[in-house]
C-alpha cells in the first residue's frame, strides 16, 4: 500500500527529529553584517561568508538600485534566448580579467555553477577524480554526469594521483575546493597541478572561499599558487561571499567557456541573474579586487583569533583562513557551545552530521573584514566563558 504523501513527509521528518538533526532557519531583520538580529536577538554574526564585508556596502547597494531603475527586475528568460544583459557581458569580462583567464561565464548561483560544468564536460565513459571533503555541489555534479567517480584521500596529492593512475581509458577531471567549506584547510593546489599534467587530467578548483581573500588583487587561491590556465583549465568560484552579492562563474580559455556555455543544462535551463545584481557585483569586484586594506585587517583578525583560542587550549585547527573551525567531536557539545555563545550574544554556528562525518562536530567560526578587533576579543571571552571548560574537562577524562 502506497503511503499519503504527508504520512511520508510527517516520518521524514520524525527520522529527523529522532536524530536530533531537526534544523530551522532563523529570520534576519535588517541588514546583513557583522551585527545581525536573529529571531529577534541582536548578536554578533561569525557564521558568515562575506568576508570582505560588501554584502551591506552602500556602494553596491546604489548600483544594483540604479541598475534596478534603469534596467528592471528581472532578465526576463534564459541566456541563450534574451536573458544575456550587457551588465553581465560587462560582469563576465571584468571577472576573466580579474582571475587572468581568456573568459567567464555567469551562473545563478555557484551550486548551478558545479553541477552544470562537470555534468556538461563529463559523461559515463569518463573519471571524475575528487577529494574526500569536496563540496556537496561538486560531488552532485560528478554524481549527474554520470562518470565513474574515484574519491582521494583529503588534501593527499599522493593518493589523488593513485586515483588517476588507476582510471581506465576516458577523460579525467581532478576536481578540488581550494578552501575546504567547513574545515578551513587550503588544497595542495600546486601538487595536484603537476599530478593533473602527469597523468593528462584537466583540473577543476572551487575557489569560493578563497576569491576576494588571498592573492594578488584578491585574485584567489589559485593566483596566489601562480596556477594559469594551463594548469587549472577550470577556475570556479562565487560572488556571493567576498564579492557581496550572488552568482558565480567559471573561467578558463575561450573554447572551454564556448563549449559549456552550449551544453550546461543548469545554464540552458535557467532564467539568467537580474542584470542589476550583475551591476552589485561588478561593483564587487571593483572593491574587492581594491581591497588590499580589508585583506591586511582580516588576515590580522584571523592571527590574533587563533592566538587567542590557542592560549584558552581550544582544539584550534591549522587553517590560515577566514573559516576557523573549533572540532569539539561530540553533537551535542557542539550544539551546546552555539546555545551557551548565542546567550552571550555571538552568533556561530554547530556543523553537524550529515554536513561532517560523525564524531567531527564542530563549531565553526567565519571572520570576516567588517568584523573588528573588540569584536574578536568578545567572541574568545565567550568562548573562555563557555566552550573551554568544556574541552578542558573533556581532555582530563
Ligand atoms: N562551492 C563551495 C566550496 C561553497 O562553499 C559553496 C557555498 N556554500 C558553493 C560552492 C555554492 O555557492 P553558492 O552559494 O553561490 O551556490
Amino acid at each position: 500500500m502506497t503511503q499519503t504523501l504527508a504520512a511520508y513527509c510527517r516520518e521524514r521528518v520524525a527520522v529527523v527529529r529522532a536524530a536530533d538533526r531537526f534544523r530551522r532557519r532563523r529570520v534576519i531583520e535588517g541588514a546583513h553584517g557583522s551585527v545581525v538580529v536573529a529571531d529577534g536577538q541582536r548578536c554578533v554574526n561569525f557564521c558568515s561568508n562575506d568576508y570582505l564585508g560588501l554584502a551591506s556596502e552602500p556602494a553596491l547597494a546604489r548600483r544594483m538600485a540604479r541598475a534596478g531603475e534603469q534596467l528592471g527586475t528581472g532578465s526576463a528568460a534564459s541566456q541563450l534566448v534574451t536573458g544575456h544583459n550587457a551588465e553581465h557581458a560587462a560582469l563576465e569580462a571584468e571577472l576573466a580579467d580579474w582571475v587572468g583567464r581568456e573568459r567567464a561565464l555567469l551562473f545563478s548561483t555557484g551550486y548551478a555553477a558545479n553541477v552544470g560544468v562537470i555534468s556538461a564536460l563529463m559523461g559515463k565513459a569518463d573519471h571524475v577524480v575528487a577529494d574526500a571533503l569536496n563540496h556537496a555541489s561538486l560531488i552532485d555534479g560528478a554524481r549527474l554526469s554520470g562518470a565513474q567517480k574515484h574519491v582521494y584521500v583529503h588534501a593527499d596529492a599522493d593518493d589523488a594521483a593513485r586515483q588517476l593512475a588507476a582510471c581506465g581509458t576516458g577523460n579525467r577531471l581532478l576536481v578540488t575546493d581550494s578552501i575546504f567549506s567547513m574545515d578551513g584547510d587550503t588544497a595542495p593546489l600546486s601538487a595536484l597541478a603537476e599530478q593533473a599534467a602527469e597523468h593528462s587530467a584537466w583540473l577543476a578548483v572551487d575557489d569560493a572561499h578563497g576569491l576576494g581573500v588571498f592573492g594578488p588583487q584578491g585574485g584567489g587561491r589559485v593566483a596566489e599558487a601562480r596556477l594559469d590556465s594551463q594548469r587549472v583549465p577550470l577556475l570556479l568560484a562565487t560572488l556571493g561571499k567576498s564579492v557581496g552579492a550572488a552568482g558565480a562563474f567559471v573561467a578558463g580559455d575561450d573554447v572551454v567557456i564556448e563549449a559549456i556555455l552550449q551544453s550546461a543544462r543548469s545554464l540552458i535551463f535557467s532564467t539568467a541573474p537580474p542584470p542589476a545584481l550583475a551591476a552589485a557585483a561588478r561593483e564587487g569586484v571593483a572593491l574587492a579586487r581594491a581591497g588590499d586594506r580589508q585583506r591586511v585587517h582580516l588576515m590580522a583578525l584571523i592571527e590574533r583569533f587563533r592566538h587567542g583560542a590557542r592560549a584558552l587550549g581550544l582544539p584550534v585547527s591549522d587553517s590560515d583562513s577566514p573559516i576557523q573551525p573549533l572540532l569539539l567531536g561530540d553533537e551535542a557539545q557542539a550544539l551546546a557551545a552555539s546555545d551557551a555563545l548565542l546567550a552571550r550574544g555571538f552568533l556561530v554556528g554547530a556543523i553537524r552530521p550529515p554536513t561532517v562525518a560523525p564524531g567531527t562536530s564542530r563549531l565553526r567560526i567565519t571572520l570576516t573584514a567588517g568584523h573588528d578587533e573588540a569584536q574578536v576579543e568578545g567572541l574568545l571571552a565567550a568562548l573562555a566563558a563557555a566552550v573551554a571548560p568544556v574541552t578542558a574537562n573533556r581532555r582530563r577524562a
